[in-house]
């Protein structure tokens, strides 16, 4: 299939990488590194900015007034706990993922976690790059986490492949208004207007493409192994893997 696009907006899991890394290899791996993470930063500025939030965010004025007066050793066994209550009920507060993303910066750093992306993928990005197309990644994972993801992956630091990260500041990925406002926001960093038509989506959630239709944008629907199959009738393109996408820069540009 050829698209004529000069940008593509690339979604991550189901997409890039495995639906479940995050849930499967990401989550679990702050469950493990907890412990030790809270008993070697206690003291660091990093942790008492995270505290300060995790105070704030369960409706603290001060870490002094929600951490229990106890030994340093049971307030972080209260922090941990806390922690993982959170993560149990799946919050999104800004404490938890401050902390989540501290936690998982060390695991990328040390080799512990590594972005596993399909093969295609790098080989296609590449190629995309070097006809001049602008690659941008927008997913529900902080831009803060993409990037960690992106740096350390097992093809290596991919970061230099990507132009713009967004993620659900910008809006919802279902939001027609997400796509619009990644649009003029690409449009201002541009000195050729970028139509809506020059863009082009890819993701394996056939309700986040609909939303980028909407906004006028051009969509394919990934389809990867372990992706939630798709049930109902869709009008996308089904990309199951890059190396069958031919991307070519509209003829006018
Ligand atoms: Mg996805």
């Amino acid at each position: 299939m050829n698209f004529q696009v000069r940008a593509v907006l690339l979604d991550i899991e189901g997409t890039v990488a495995p639906v479940d890394f995050v849930h499967k290899k990401m989550f679990p791996y702050v469950l493990n590194a907890l412990d030790l993470f809270l008993q070697e930063a206690w003291e660091t500025d990093e942790l008492g900015e995270v505290l300060a939030l995790l105070a704030a965010d369960a409706g603290n004025s001060s870490v002094v007034e929600w951490l229990p007066t106890s030994s340093e050793s049971q307030q972080q066994t209260f922090v941990a706990h806390h922690v993982r209550e959170l993560m149990a009920t799946d919050q999104k507060l800004t404490g938890l993922k401050q902390l989540q993303g501290h936690i998982w910066k060390d695991g990328f750093d040390n080799g512990q976690l590594q972005a596993p992306l399909y093969p295609d993928v790098v080989p296609a990005l590449t190629a995309w790059k070097n006809l001049g197309l602008e690659l941008h990644i927008y997913s529900s994972g902080s831009v803060a986490a993409q990037k960690l993801f992106f740096g350390h992956t097992t093809e290596g630091d991919c970061l230099h492949l990507l132009s713009n990260h967004y993620d659900t500041k910008v809006g919802g990925k279902k939001e027609v208004a997400s796509y619009q406002a990644i649009l003029t926001d690409l449009n201002r960093q541009s000195n050729q207007p970028i139509r809506p038509e020059d863009l082009l989506f890819l993701s394996d959630i056939p309700e986040e493409l609909a939303a980028a239709q909407g906004a006028g944008l051009q969509a394919g629907l990934a389809l990867r192994p372990g992706n939630t199959p798709v049930e109902q009738d869709h009008p996308f393109y089904e990309v199951s893997t890059f190396d069958t996408l031919t991307l070519s820069l509209p003829s006018s540009s």
